[in-house]
């Protein structure tokens, strides 16, 4: 098995290898394959432990029940145009000198490495909590029927260990947000940080206990451990540290993009957020740095675009702030509709595109 994956050798030249087929890294693969017609030697290898590409941001409808499992993940390899070469297998860890992945179909040699791994749940609150929140509200009547129990017998409690939820959204955002969940039965306690959960419920620092059946943590992410347990620079929750061309900060032959990029936004002094609008535009600009490479042009600095910010609050309503005008209700709701849809079409028109300049 070992021989089959390992076609290249160790480090070999005109291998360009994409760890990850989320968001950024499906995005990188995508780009690129149209360009390496001009490249007939480079070779272009997708990994991922799955044979499909999540829409993760359609998961809170999966976890709500209003869309399919299947609905929302993207078979791989009608993906890929043949240019591009797909290994399902498990990454287990890095020989960076040796300059190849370890995987559970055997080391993968690369001459560029692009690490797309996304992440993985962490500790501390995120905009997802709210929204996941928002999908129970409105499920528990029917589930609490279904099983004998009064209409207004289960109850969502949101629980944010900082002052507001959606934290670093604009307060208007915020107010909306609380509105839909206050409207929804939902209720919101903020300062209240979770120090143990137990078989009744979970214990807040101040000492309470909030009773409960069923406790959903979702309260942010951290970098995969095989990136931890690495030589690669990490920073804030083990994300790996880039320079502004998104090249690691002493290693130009690897890549990040996605969730596992620790990438500061110049203008606000804060790393960016773990978001598909930041994973995506990330892969675009390693994807334009990849082909620059080949053509022998300039590297091109990442400087992050902020289209806005549409969170759903419930099957069918959201909140939403584009462009400085903040909006929330059905309208928000179907403009996060649109924007998901428009992504599942625009990962098939990639397909074959050339995009790139030059
Ligand atoms: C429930 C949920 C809702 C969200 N909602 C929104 C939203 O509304 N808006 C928004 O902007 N963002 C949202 N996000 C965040 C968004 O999904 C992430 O920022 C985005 O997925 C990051 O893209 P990525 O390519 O870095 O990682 P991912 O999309 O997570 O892709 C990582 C890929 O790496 C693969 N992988 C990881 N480890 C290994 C390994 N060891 N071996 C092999 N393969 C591996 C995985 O299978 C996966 O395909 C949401 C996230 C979640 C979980």
């Amino acid at each position: 098995m070992e021989d089959v994956v390992n076609a290249s050798t160790p480090g070999g030249s005109g291998q360009i290898v994409v760890a990850g087929a989320g968001y950024a890294g499906l995005h990188v693969a995508l780009r690129l394959t149209a360009k390496l017609r001009n490249h007939p030697m480079v070779e272009l290898t997708l990994v991922d432990r799955h044979d499909y590409h999540q829409a993760l941001t359609e998961l809170p409808r999966v976890a709500g029940g209003t869309r399919a499992a299947d609905a929302v993940r993207i078979p791989l390899q009608d993906m890929l145009a043949e240019r591009a070469r797909f290994v399902q297998t498990e990454i287990n860890g890095f020989d960076l000198p040796g300059r190849r992945l370890l995987t559970g179909a055997g080391p993968i040699g690369w001459n560029r490495l692009v690490l797309a791994l996304g992440s993985r749940p962490n500790d501390f609150a995120i905009p997802g909590l709210a929204q996941l929140a928002g999908e129970l509200a409105e499920i528990l009547p029917k589930a609490a029927s279904r099983h004998g129990l009064a209409p207004d017998r289960p109850a969502v409690l949101l629980v944010e260990a900082g002052p507001a939820i959606l934290a670093g959204s604009s307060p208007r955002l915020i107010d909306k947000a609380t509105r839909i969940l206050s409207d929804l039965g939902v209720q919101v306690r903020t300062d209240a940080a979770i120090a143990a959960a137990t078989e009744e419920g979970f214990r807040l620092k101040d000492g309470q206990l909030v009773e409960g059946g069923v406790f959903v943590w979702a309260g942010g992410v951290k970098a995969p451990d095989l990136v931890a347990d690495s030589a690669l620079p990490t920073g804030h929750n083990g994300r790996v540290k880039v320079d502004r061309y998104l090249r690691v900060l002493d290693r130009p032959e690897i890549y990040v993009a996605g969730d596992l990029a620790s990438v500061t936004d110049p203008r606000t002094g804060h790393v960016l957020p773990p978001l598909a609008q930041v994973a995506l535009e990330e892969g675009e600009t390693v994807a334009r740095n990849l082909n620059a490479e080949l053509e022998g042009g300039q590297l091109e600095a990442f400087t992050f675009r902020d289209k806005g910010f549409v969170v759903s609050v419930g099957t069918r309503r959201a909140v939403a702030d584009i462009a400085g005008i903040t909006s929330g209700g059905r309208a928000a709701h179907l403009l996060k509709d649109a924007i998901e849809w428009e992504y599942r079409q625009s990962v098939r028109h990639l397909r074959g595109w050339d995009p790139i300049p030059g």
